[in-house]
């Protein structure tokens, strides 16, 4: 096929395409804050969600971030956002992993601490976005009451964005949101004996 061919199909097809994206966009003209579940076994649910705290910190929006596993192991993106952006309203469950811990009741105490420190955030509407990392463990666990965890969710302010990672996560916490990604592993690193990479994993 000649390049001039090649060039006008080209042009044809992009046309087509680009009728169908404008009229996709025209489609969807409610405005509101989603909600967003990134699941699955693959990595790079975390890294996502601290993207969109990115993001919303480049328009000068209220941001919270409430961790629900984690604690003994630092994480950039925990040192960043302390020394950082002190406005962002932190915090961390700190019990470490659970199979470390291996005390059920210490780690539903926690839970619910952070549970406390995040549900006023999602009833406030001068927060435009809300992460809430690996709370689907919670969930899981049944550390958490997931009609409660559910409920906030949903009647939360309008404008307001949240997002909550994690594996599986459960098919009602999936029916609520708007948004849910799954990440596949095709393949990871460490499985390949590489250590946990700083800046890059943690
Ligand atoms: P990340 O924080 O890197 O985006 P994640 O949130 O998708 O990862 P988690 O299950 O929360 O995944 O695990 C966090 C840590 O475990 C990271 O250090 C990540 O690299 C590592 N990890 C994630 N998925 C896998 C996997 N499939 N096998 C081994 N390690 C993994
Ligand atoms: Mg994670």
């Amino acid at each position: 096929m000649s390049d001039e061919r090649k060039n006008a199909r080209h042009k044809a097809a992009m046309e087509k395409q680009k009728t169908k994206v404008d009229a996709n966009i025209d489609a969807a003209d409610e405005e509101r804050g989603v909600a967003i579940l990134l699941t699955g076994n693959g990595k790079g649910k975390s890294s996502s969600a601290f993207g969109m705290v990115m993001r919303a910190l480049g328009y000068g929006h209220k941001v919270g971030v409430v961790q629900f596993i984690k604690g003994q192991q630092l994480s950039g993106e925990e040192i960043y956002l302390k020394e950082h952006c002190p406005d962002v309203a932190f915090h961390q469950m700190g019990t470490g992993f659970t199979w470390d811990t291996q005390d059920r009741e210490a780690d539903m105490k926690a839970a619910v601490e952070t549970w406390n420190f995040v549900l006023p955030m999602l009833s406030d509407p001068s927060y435009d976005l809300v992460v809430m990392d690996e709370l689907t463990y919670m969930l899981a666990y049944g550390y958490l009451p997931e009609d409660e965890v559910i409920d906030a969710i949903r009647q939360r302010p309008r404008s307001q964005s949240v997002v909550v990672t994690g594996r599986g996560g459960g098919s009602a916490l999936q029916e609520i949101m708007d948004t849910v990604s799954e990440v596949k592993e095709i393949k990871h690193a460490f499985k390949a004996g590489i250590k946990a990479r700083q800046g890059v994993d943690y």
